[in-house]
């Protein structure tokens, strides 16, 4: 089964001391997600980050702070997980990354069944773009230790509602590391 990882909204104005919309525990992710990528690129599947780029007058800051306006630093991945040559990036505007996006037609182009959801927040924008995954026939898996939110009540709480209506599979990054590598 072909899949890809998809590494939603690992961004300075999310994760950065002190930024707009500061999500400590997303830094907490970074060094397993950051070896969960090695993994992949080494397994040759595809990475396609997906990521938070407003337009100065988004309606999204009528209930946020202004956050990841495109073109600037705050809408950029954080050093550690930066994207290499070959990866795949997708800009969105709303919660879910299909919303207004050509993700869709990315997966499909490269004939992807499954997609391995990674990044932040499990309650938000990962669960909204693994439930639209869902909605169009992709597999999902979760990966417990590379998703992070602002509570671990939401986190495991998103975690639950995408096991349950999306049945998606939650996974470690050791097991799926394993996979990985045993597959290929
Ligand atoms: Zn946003």
């Amino acid at each position: 089964m072909k899949r890809c990882i998809l590494v939603i909204d690992m961004l300075r104005d999310f994760l950065e001391p002190g930024a707009p919309l500061e999500v400590p525990k997303a830094r907490d992710i970074v060094p397993k997600l950051k070896k969960l990528l090695e993994e992949a690129r080494r397994a040759k599947i595809p990475i396609v980050y997906v990521c938070d780029s407003h337009r100065e007058f988004d309606w999204e800051f009528s209930i946020w702070p202004k956050h990841c306006v495109e073109g600037t630093r705050g809408s950029e991945v954080v050093d550690e997980l930066k994207p290499e040559r070959g990866d795949i990036i997708v800009r969105k505007r709303r919660y879910s990354g299909f919303y207004g996006t050509d993700l869709e037609m990315v997966l499909r182009e490269l004939g992807i069944e499954e997609v391995i959801v990674t990044g932040i927040l499990t309650n938000i924008c990962v669960l909204f773009t693994a439930a639209d995954a869902f909605m169009r026939g992709f597999k999902v898996v979760v990966v417990r230790d590379c998703t992070a939110s602002t509570s671990s009540e939401l986190h495991e709480a998103a975690l639950k509602i995408m096991e349950v209506a999306l049945k998606a599979r939650i996974v470690t990054s050791e097991e799926l590391i394993k996979e990985l590598t045993s597959r290929s």
